[in-house]
């Protein structure tokens, strides 16, 4: 018999959630909107200090959205987009009918290359157009290099999209990732830190921007006894059965958050002894990754799609690394500044069974894949 799957990250959930969706059923709030999600809310804030405006919505994607509305982006306007990410944080530049123009990583954060950034910042200016956003990545958790990025974004007045969806939990010099930006995105799809079902969070810096969020994501109702629009309206809230589960996974968020620690020692240990793995680590003590995914680079594509294989085998779930945004076929016509980093990462790289409910069996399973595999080469 074949042992069971291990899955690269699931969520598990703490119990509290039924409480929460029991209590939105009753009252009669089955919508979207509605008590659970302003408790959501202000337990997100909470979290965030008090110091931010937390609006829940439908999606980590929509919040994006959301995001490059309230900047102002519109049709032919240029938006900066770190290129080694998933889709979701490209995509909505596509749907205000604006220009991805895409920024590949560095080697040390795998993230937005401050010198391309650079680079690329001064050639749309030259070129006659100022981006209008700069959409940055903290991938599978780890913080992009924040004090360069932002001075960098500074330095020519452009706002910061900071896509936190993978790095709830994590923080750069102790503040938390989410918060540095314009704007800071989460998402709750089922595979992320946290979950509630599927549902995401746009961070901002004011009461005002909140109203204002909230605004576009129900539908734009003007002032009005009547429906009245003046603005493209968005359905974009997130529900109140939803925001139930969240409140229930608000409870093991710190948990999770010491399970994925827990993940990335286990992964440590195994890869201390390999010199040609590269296991995927802060940078220095500034950086506080959440170790949503663990991830590896081996030497070449072959030896990682062995491995890959090799785990396939024992029914054990390893992904590539995200396909760079600049190589898919749907995002390949625009313009990238870069080097072959982001290419490199997506060729040698693999991302490891990470979820907050591993189990010793699961570990040990695991680590005999990688043991066999590099005494077999
Ligand atoms: C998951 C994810 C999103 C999108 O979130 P959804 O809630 O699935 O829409 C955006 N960016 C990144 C980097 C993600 O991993």
């Amino acid at each position: 018999m074949k042992d069971e799957r291990i899955y690269l990250s699931l969520s598990q959930e703490s119990g509290f959630e039924e409480g929460y969706i029991q209590k939105a059923l009753k009252s009669n709030w089955i919508t979207s909107g509605g008590p659970n999600v302003d408790e959501f809310e202000n337990e997100l804030q909470k979290y965030f200090e008090n110091e931010n405006f937390v609006v829940a919505s439908n999606s980590g994607t929509s919040a994006i959205h959301l995001a490059l509305i309230l900047l102002g982006v519109k049709a032919g306007d240029e938006v900066i987009c770190q290129s080694m990410t998933f889709s979701a944080s490209a995509n909505p530049i596509l749907y205000q009918n604006a220009c991805p123009i895409f920024v590949d990583s560095e080697v040390d954060t795998w993230n937005i290359c401050p010198e391309y950034l650079e680079i690329a910042i001064k050639d749309r200016i030259k070129k006659g157009k100022k981006p209008k956003a700069i959409i940055a990545v903290h991938l599978y958790g780890m913080p992009y290099k924040i004090d360069q990025i932002h001075a960098i974004a500074d330095k020519y007045e452009i706002p910061i999209i900071e896509d936190s969806a993978e790095a709830l939990g994590s923080n750069y010099k102790g503040k938390k990732c989410g918060s540095f930006g314009a704007f800071g995105v989460l998402s709750f799809n089922g595979n992320k830190i946290i979950t509630t079902s599927s549902g995401g969070a746009l961070i901002s810096n004011s009461k005002e921007t909140k109203d204002k969020a909230i605004f576009y994501a129900t539908q734009s109702k003007d002032l009005a006894v009547h429906y009245q629009h003046s603005k493209i309206g968005y359905n974009y809230r997130m529900s109140n059965i939803c925001a139930g589960i969240g409140l229930g996974q608000m409870k093991i968020l710190e948990k999770n958050i010491g399970f994925r620690q827990a993940n990335h020692s286990f992964y440590r240990d195994i890869f201390k002894e390999l010199e040609n793995v590269k296991l995927f680590d802060n940078v220095n003590d500034e950086f506080f990754s959440n170790y949503w995914l663990n991830a590896i680079l081996l030497e070449t594509v072959e030896e990682r799609e062995s491995l890959r294989l090799a785990f396939e085998e024992a029914n054990i779930e390893s992904r590539p690394l995200w396909k760079p945004m600049h190589l898919q076929p749907i995002f390949e016509k625009y313009p990238f500044y870069g080097n072959r980093i982001s290419e490199q990462l997506f060729e040698k790289g693999l991302c490891l069974p990470s979820g907050s409910n591993l189990t010793d069996k699961d570990k040990s399973r695991i680590k005999e894949v990688v043991i066999n595999f590099f005494k077999s080469i």
